[in-house]
């Protein structure tokens, strides 16, 4: 390293020569002002304060130190060393600096008196450091924690916002609202709750839910689902309930509940949504009570109708008159199917009400399967019925039940095919238990409709304009099955043809 020259005022101190060498080699800037002198002119600066200030030696020497503050001469700091200066008193301050090409830096400056023999100021010793980069990250860092805390005003302002636009939803909703915190205890309840179990927001506020009214709401297994909500974010879906309420009569309620996802203060809560169905439900008594009663009312005519088509026919026949008898055949077909359609709906009501008997016997498969496919290739001869697999065997079950299911399955197969001849069965035994499949190269189900279609009266929307029925046939036959302990199923495709399969145990328990 080049040595830079002391160049330092003979203060006839030999000691300060060594101070002088020690401040060349300082990395902070070291001046030395004449306070003797008007205007404290600098009589001494190291190389580190000409490369802080970017200003050379002979620019610095004889200067006020003033010339470092540029025109930014209204820092607080400012004042402070004026004060020092006249006090003769030690400072120090972080200032605004700005060196010869006009940058500002952040200067750490210490000044400190040096007092001759008599105690006077003689000069003041002023070390600078550049700290521009400390105080720069630190203004940083203040402005990100401003920008943060906007940040966290705004949310906190939307939040409160959508608290508000929250709560405006949940009062007007027509669905009855509760929230409930860790112990059950109502925490807030919506407009509709109160207006619809006639209840104060005093009268429920805080208190356990299983306590408000006449202890309506403490059912065991209610309290079990609403405990378990919290620790296991176990939601309750379609939780049913009828219960007296003295206000309002009996009701048939719905109850869907759930942890809170919203963080913060609703964390541990849950909320209860009840929706009153006791409308509803009756309606669907009263539907089922008409399809019943009607089917019943229909069954006795039909069968008198039956009965004397049949005569009419046998008579047609011994008189060997073949247009009555091509009519007569046309007939009886019609009322065939009208017949299956009323047992149906008869079936339909027997199993709303548990009322659906069931006979089992051991039977060959083969019987159960060659005479469905014989009743079928009778009523619809346009379709040819390609059996195939292992008939070989006995199974357990009703079998005319478990032949409604056949017919049930194959007519569907043949309705639903109109462009093909065919219809396939086929038998597997697979373990103990033997799978049944039909499957046509039909139209096909689209797969949102796979589960939907053994619903009651559900049809699919493509086809229910195009093809005659009531969409009670499927789901007659699942609940044969499902008494059978086994299961129905469909795997099908759009325009891909559909296959309908059930297993059933070959021996019932
Ligand atoms: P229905 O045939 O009287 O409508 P089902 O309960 O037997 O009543 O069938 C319910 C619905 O399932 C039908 O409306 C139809 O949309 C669909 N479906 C049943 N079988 C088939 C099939 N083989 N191919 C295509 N769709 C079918």
């Amino acid at each position: 390293m080049e040595d830079f020259p002391l160049n330092i005022p003979d203060f006839g101190n030999a000691d300060f020569r060594l101070f002088a060498a020690a401040f060349n080699a300082s990395s902070n800037g070291v001046i030395i002002t004449d306070h003797s002198q008007p205007d404290d002119p600098i009589i001494y600066c190291n190389k580190a304060f000409e490369s802080l200030t970017g200003y050379s030696r002979k620019e610095i020497i004889g200067h006020n130190c003033r010339f470092l503050q540029s025109n930014d001469r209204s820092q607080e700091s400012r004042i402070l060393l004026k004060e020092a200066v006249k006090k003769g008193s030690h400072c120090q301050v972080l200032i605004r600096n700005y060196k010869k090409d006009g940058r500002a830096i952040w200067n750490e400056l210490m000044i400190s008196p040096i007092r001759n023999a008599k105690g006077d100021v003689s000069h003041f010793i002023g070390i600078q450091n550049d700290v521009t980069k400390r105080v720069e990250a630190e203004q940083n860092l203040l402005e990100e924690r401003e920008l943060l805390d906007d940040k966290v005003r705004e949310r906190t302002q939307t939040l409160e916002e959508s608290e508000a636009y929250l709560s405006a939803i949940v009062e007007t909703i027509r669905e009855s609202l509760v929230v409930l915190d860790k112990q059950m205890r109502i925490t807030s309840a919506n407009r509709n709750f109160r207006e619809f179990f006639k209840i104060s927001q005093q009268k429920i506020l805080g208190k356990e839910i299983f306590e408000i009214g006449h202890h309506q709401w403490d059912i065991p297994e209610l309290r079990e689902l609403l405990f378990n909500i919290l620790p296991h974010n176990n939601p309750i879906e379609g939780f049913e309930m009828e219960t007296e309420f003295e206000a309002i009569g009996r009701k048939m309620l719905i109850l869907n509940a759930r942890q809170m996802t919203l963080k913060g203060k609703y964390q541990d809560r849950i909320l209860l949504a009840i929706e009153d169905i006791t409308e509803r439900k009756a309606l669907e008594h009263r539907k089922e009570d008409f399809i019943n009663i009607a089917s019943h009312e229909m069954k006795t005519p039909l069968t008198s109708i039956k009965g004397n088509l049949q005569l009419l026919e046998k008579i047609a026949r011994r008189r060997n008159d073949e247009s009555y008898f091509k009519g007569f055949k046309t007939a009886g077909k019609s009322i065939d199917r009208l017949e299956r359609l009323i047992y149906e709906l008869l079936d339909v009501a027997r199993i709303q009400s548990g009322k659906i008997e069931f006979s089992f016997e051991t039977f060959e498969l083969s019987k159960l399967i060659n005479e469905s496919a014989a009743i079928m290739e009778a009523e619809f001869p346009s379709h040819k019925i390609i059996i195939s697999g292992d008939l070989n065997n006995t199974i357990e079950g009703d079998f005319g039940r478990l032949e409604q299911v056949m017919i049930n399955l194959l007519s569907n197969a043949v309705k639903y095919s109109p462009n093909s001849q065919s219809v396939r069965i086929h038998v597997a035994c697979l373990s103990d238990y033997c799978k049944i499949s039909v499957m046509d190269s039909g139209l096909g189900i689209h797969s949102r409709d796979h589960k939907r279609i053994f619903e009651r009266f559900y049809r699919a929307d493509e086809i229910s304009e195009k093809f005659p029925g009531v969409g009670i046939g499927l789901y007659v036959c699942s609940q044969i099955i499902k008494e059978h302990h086994g299961t129905l199923w469909v795997e099908s495709e759009e325009q891909n043809g559909s296959s309908f399969s059930f297993t059933i145990p070959m021996k019932q328990k």
